[in-house]
């Protein structure tokens, strides 16, 4: 049969097959023949799609991990979800997410996350950082080439595994601590650029920068790694060189340096979680970011649903005056090991040993206004899980973004929501790696990277307290078309996570 013969033929036949159990009864007969038989279908959900703004009851159709028919008729499949009182939603995307290990991947799909990138601190050596999860992955993964391991690699001649911190001797982090401090020589310079040269041509996505841990890097130092990007048409996310209000080292001056850079060179600019370098001011950050787009800069912006920021401790973002700075005290910092709050002594303690802490510093009025601003896409900022008591964002943003700011706060709407998870990250790389074309959409030819969820119990658990339990009411998530959590469990044994990767050039 047809494809057409089987459309006409289901205009007459469809309304009545709809209705009731009769539905169930054509899922079973498994009548179509080969060609018209998909490889799974997800039957009667509410499918939300933020690029055509569909928002209707349809039948998706999967082959060959792509989306391969969207339906107001049922489909046959060799597989069927159930999908009734279900969004069906593109699979989250995460722009900015520390936590790249088997157990964050799991985290992350009971979140609704299909795709999860580390943009932000990146990867010194990019094809070693791919083919370490090839294979492996039960989500998509990528990276960007990190501007603050390449710096301390260039400056230390030593690798470190994590742009941030990570595991470290004590004479190691003396090293590193003191590079990044430093001025670059010329020739350091040189050699740096060169290094974010070569992480471009083997794919990386973007350029990491986190000016705010390297305050040595001068000005010019940051538009010379702003031009090398623009050659490759990759977005910098960037860490502003400071946070909070205190002239003249504010979020806002930091915000000016790098939107000048932007301009400068023509690379585009996203700048990350938002809300932790703005404090009280972000507001004024949003509209810059605003301002800029409205005259022409390609200049994106990203926050987390949380009045809490977390790193690590030995990092530059506690040299001193950071009380001033980010208008707290050692109280407000939570160290992840052991839960505890930190005082002047601890303080002291536990930066000579290096390690995550978890900052209460974003006031709640803040993250909510970024959380439903139109413009600030949504990225966890998820860390690795070092301790009992890591910040619980990268095991529950997405789900508390839909089940506390839309649901019980009704801050912003369901599909501005989706949009600012989906196609706006997406877009934010389709230029760089055109194979983002194919995600953050539900369409015929798009990648079958889809999450479907219960609008109505959607939320996360993960709390300061309780920080490793996972999100729940995402009930079915599907990489390159295979489940990976189904009925709201993961699925054993699959790894259908591919590399998320711009085109390797040489
Ligand atoms: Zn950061």
């Amino acid at each position: 049969m047809s494809r057409s013969t089987v459309h006409r033929w289901w205009k007459w036949i469809a309304p009545a097959v709809l209705f009731g159990a009769a539905a169930g009864l054509f899922e079973r007969s498994g009548m179509s023949d080969a060609a018209e038989t998909y490889d799974l279908v997800i039957a009667n959900g509410r499918v939300m799609d933020p690029e055509s703004s569909l928002d209707a009851v349809r039948n998706v159709g999967i082959r060959g991990g792509k989306i391969a028919a969207i339906s107001e008729g049922p489909l046959a499949g060799k597989q069927t979800i159930q999908a009734r009182d279900l969004v069906v939603a593109p699979g989250f995307i995460d722009l900015h997410e520390h936590g790249q290990e088997p157990r964050n991947y799991q985290f992350q799909a009971h979140d609704g996350l299909t795709t999860s990138l580390e943009l932000e601190a990146g990867a010194d050596d990019v094809d070693k950082w791919y083919a370490a999860r090839d294979g492996k992955s039960l989500i998509n993964y990528g990276v960007s080439i990190g501007h603050i391991p390449v710096r301390n690699k260039v400056l230390t001649k030593t690798s470190s595994e994590n742009g941030l911190g990570g595991k470290a001797s004590p004479e190691e982090m003396a090293a590193r601590d003191a590079a990044a401090h430093r001025e670059a020589t010329p020739e350091e310079l040189a050699e740096i650029e060169e290094a974010l040269e070569q992480g471009f041509r083997r794919g990386a996505l973007a350029e990491g920068m986190g000016i705010n841990y390297t305050p040595g890097a001068s000005h010019w130092e940051i538009v010379e790694a702003f031009r090398a990007a623009a050659k490759y048409s990759a977005s910098v996310h960037v860490h502003l060189r400071y946070a909070g209000g205190k002239e003249p080292e504010t979020g806002l001056s930091a915000l000016e340096e790098v939107v000048a850079a932007a301009a400068a060179t023509g690379a585009p600019l996203h700048v990350v979680h938002i809300t932790s370098m703005g404090l009280k001011y972000t507001p004024q950050l949003i509209a810059m970011v605003e301002g800029a787009r409205k005259s022409g800069l390609d200049v994106t912006t990203e926050c987390y649903p949380y009045t809490a920021g977390s790193t690590y401790l030995q990092s530059a973002v506690f040299d001193p005056g950071w009380q001033e700075k980010l208008q707290i005290s050692f109280h407000e910092l939570q160290w992840a090991d052991t839960g505890e709050r930190l005082t002047a002594e601890t303080f002291e303690k536990y930066r000579k040993q290096g390690g995550i802490v978890v900052i209460h510093s974003i006031p709640e009025e803040v993250a909510r206004i970024a959380v439903a601003d139109p413009i600030v896409m949504i990225a966890s900022d998820g860390m690795p899980i070092t301790g009992a008591k890591v910040h619980p964002r990268g095991q529950g943003t997405f789900s508390r973004v839909l089940g506390h700011y839309v649901r019980e706060e009704k801050a912003l709407d369901l599909m501005t929501a989706l949009k600012k998870m989906t196609l706006m990250p997406a877009q934010r790389l389709e230029k760089r790696a055109p194979m983002f074309k194919d995600k953050g959409r539900i369409r015929v030819g798009s990648d079958a990277d889809i999450t479907v969820f219960d609008p109505n119990r959607v939320i996360d658990k993960a709390t300061y307290e309780k920080p490793l339990e996972h999100s729940e009411g995402i009930q079915f998530v599907l990489v390159n078309g295979v489940p990976v959590v189904k009925d709201g469990q993961l699925v054993d044994g699959v790894f259908p996570g591919r590399g998320a990767r711009a085109p390797i050039t040489q």
